[in-house]
């Protein structure tokens, strides 16, 4: 039986899983990250480590192939032997705004890379403000890219998916011009598809760690595309909506949308797009008002097939940008009724409104039409509200297939995600 392993970098920790041909999970592991070592990079080695010496030896033998994803943007600098010459910088980190005037300098407007968290504004940043690091580097890599090196040996290999918000052109699969005559544009790693066979891991890893010494690794991704192969959407039309703290919503097209004003931006998925778009909605404003057993025993004693008249917008603080873009958008929450459970009616209803205005904006702007949706996050374990949100989608709602990152990183070695010709 060959296996695959599919190793997931997410915020909180770790997480590698094993799967057969067929799809099956056949082992898994787990290492969350503990905060107080502040030598990221050891860290990341560490729980890469970590989580293969957890894997049994009669699974370890029959791995075929390795595939990993990281934060994305989630960088670092190493020298030429892939040392890193400083602590990576986090997917969330915002130092990038010292070097804002350059980045809007050099990148066109509108482009995804200008947000301060991009990973061109931290090489941005160590270029200008680190000069003795950035002397003393020969590559930058995404979080993904380097901990596969750990594996394959190999330097300067990156995939297109964490490539994206360093501003790689993944319609004409290159670096742009405005790009490539940069100063530090020697840094760049190369660029293949998510999944694309690398090589064969390094003697002295299949040694330590009793691997097969043909076991390949491949290119990764970033952890929410992951999430989202994992989700088992395939075909354009289908979409995955995740109901966490905030609400977020992904379709699966066959054209490319990009609106930055929206902050809609498209993934390369194979021959297909993965079209995006964030609302500051959700979860964290039904979290003001109600407990999770709250929520959980309210939502029974409303009637999903009746819509609430309430008409809110709901949000911790001003400002949205999709599906309405407007930076003082005021939080709507108001008049609020003396029931909780028409309140929450109306929250529930009003966010499956935005969900379902976020569908509509994407394919008013050219997106493929919805077919069906997958739920992740929070959210999705309350049936109630799933009514609700299909009243206004008018389209299936159906739980997803597995909602593991590290799952849909492991079809990603297998080679059957939507990221592969081979579906
Ligand atoms: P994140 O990872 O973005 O923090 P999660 O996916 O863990 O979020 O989801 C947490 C959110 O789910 C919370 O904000 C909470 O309000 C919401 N949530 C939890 N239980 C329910 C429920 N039964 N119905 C609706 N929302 C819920």
């Amino acid at each position: 039986m060959d296996l695959y392993l599919g190793i997931d970098f997410g915020t909180s920790g770790a997480r590698a899983i094993i799967i057969d041909t067929a799809g099956a999970i056949q082992a898994e592991a787990q290492y969350p990250f503990i905060q107080s070592n502040t030598d990221l990079a050891a860290i990341w080695q560490t729980a890469l480590f970590n989580l293969i010496e957890q894997i049994f030896p009669e699974v370890k033998s029959k791995i075929k192939a390795i595939a990993i994803n990281g934060t994305s943007s989630s960088v670092l600098l190493c020298d030429a032997a892939g040392k890193p010459v400083d602590t990576p910088i986090l997917y969330n980190d915002a130092r990038g705004v010292a070097v804002r005037d350059k980045l809007t300098e050099i990148a066109p407007p509108n482009h995804t890379v200008l947000s301060v968290t991009s990973s061109l504004a931290k090489l941005l940043w160590w270029w200008k403000c680190r000069e003795v690091i950035y002397n003393a580097s020969t590559y930058f890599l995404h979080q993904a890219d380097w901990l596969a090196f750990l594996l394959h040996g190999k330097l300067g290999i990156s995939d297109y998916h964490n490539a994206l918000k360093l501003g790689y052109d993944v319609e004409n699969l290159c670096y742009p011009s405005w790009l490539e005559n940069q100063p530090f544009s020697h840094l760049f790693p190369q660029v293949l598809s998510p999944g694309t066979p690398i090589s064969e891991i390094t003697p002295d890893i299949a040694r330590r760690f009793n691997l097969p010494s043909d076991c390949i690794v491949c290119t990764g991704t970033t952890d929410s595309i992951a999430a989202f192969i994992a989700s088992g959407a395939n075909f354009p039309g289908e979409a995955v909506t995740s109901l966490g703290s905030t609400l977020v919503i992904k379709l699966l097209s066959n054209t490319r949308i990009d609106d930055a004003s929206y902050g809609i931006y498209s993934h390369r998925l194979g021959d297909l797009w993965l079209v995006g778009g964030a609302s500051n909605t959700g979860g964290a404003v039904l979290r003001e008002f109600f407990t999770d057993t709250e929520l959980e025993n309210l939502s029974k004693e409303i009637d999903a097939n009746k819509e609430s008249p309430l008409d809110y917008y709901p949000l911790l603080k001003e400002g949205d940008r999709f599906p309405i873009n407007d930076p003082n958008l005021p939080p709507k929450l108001k008049p609020r009724p003396n029931s909780p459970v028409e309140f929450l009616h109306g929250l529930l209803e009003s966010i499956a409104r935005i969900e379902a205005l976020g569908y509509q904006r994407l394919q008013q702007l050219g997106a493929t039409q919805l077919t069906r949706v997958y739920t992740a996050g929070g959210g999705a374990k309350n049936p109630t509200w799933t009514n609700i949100r299909a009243r206004h989608l008018q389209v299936p709602i159906t739980p997803p297939q597995h909602t593991a990152a590290a799952f849909g990183t492991a079809l990603l070695a297998l080679r059957k995600s939507p990221c592969n010709s081979t579906l």
